[in-house]
């Protein structure tokens, strides 16, 4: 008779198996998650970014800010045909790039927790291609366009089937992408929501995916620290929360939520619905 090997208590990532059971077990019994999402998410799925642009990495400085010209919001009024340039290779990019099996995770979760809210700066929508509803768009997203004299909106699943320049068909005038361009604050809209869902308090909040953290992305991991809540943070990079964070998973998101979902799928899902 052979005993069964014992398991290893690490991963070949050198992830904690005690640490990956634990937050899947959080999970399993929280009603209310919030994912915080970055690029790192979407770096998965091949999206490399450009401070906060999916699909404008570039390897030379200068080349980085003709791209940061190009993508400001004074470029997008006086020249632009030269940020739509810019705008059509992000969305050839993001149209081509498919979620991961993080995004899938993410979206399989919102099914089973009560409450599962996604906060992200990615402009992509993939979460929302993964399935997930319940996004928060931080930053807005490239599909959605605006006009910037009539303010009507117009949502779109890519430019491909559009002129270039779109023009508005009320006013006639450019249209432009409901995300904010260099130079320009963030959308109001979000930030509401945002605070209205933190208001509700969470059972869990994880970020998954930054490089640096703007304060506001901080901030519901610093609250819910201070109240006591589960906090957890996956991603390559060392981060203004990482020695805060109750949970610390070195790596890529895709792989980390790929373990925390072997180890989720185990475990009996307490009955809280
Ligand atoms: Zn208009």
């Amino acid at each position: 008779m052979t005993t069964p090997p014992r398991r290893k208590r690490t991963t070949s990532a050198g992830l904690r198996r005690d640490e990956l059971d634990a937050v899947a077990l959080l999970l399993t019994q929280a009603r209310s998650v919030l994912f915080i999402t970055g690029p790192g998410m979407s770096a998965d799925a091949g999206l490399t970014h450009h401070r906060g642009l999916p699909g404008l990495a570039r390897k030379k400085p200068e080349d980085a800010r003709l791209v940061e010209l190009g993508m400001s919001a004074e470029t997008m009024v006086n020249r632009p045909n030269m940020t739509w340039r810019y705008l059509l290779e992000m969305d050839l990019h993001v149209r081509t790039a498919q979620p991961t099996r993080g995004h899938e995770f993410i979206a399989a979760l919102e099914r089973d927790i009560k409450r599962c809210v996604v906060m992200t700066t990615n402009v992509d929508r993939l979460h929302q291609r993964a399935g997930s509803k319940n996004v928060i768009e931080m930053h807005g997203a490239l599909q959605d366009l605006l006009c910037p004299r009539c303010e009507i909106s117009r949502r779109t699943t890519g430019y491909h089937m559009m002129d270039i320049p779109p023009l508005c068909t009320t006013c006639g005038g450019v249209m432009r992408p409901d995300m904010p361009l260099f130079g320009e604050p963030l959308p109001a809209d979000p930030m509401t929501r945002l605070q209205a869902e933190l208001e509700q308090g969470f059972d869990l909040v994880m970020a998954v995916g930054f490089g640096a953290m703007f304060p506001y992305i901080a901030r519901p991991i610093l609250v819910a620290k201070s109240e006591g809540i589960p906090t957890a943070e996956i991603g390559a990079a060392q981060t203004d929360v990482s020695e805060v964070v109750d949970f610390r998973f070195r790596g890529t998101p895709m792989r980390v939520l790929e373990l925390i979902w072997d180890a989720y799928r185990q475990l009996p899902r307490a009955t809280l619905l």
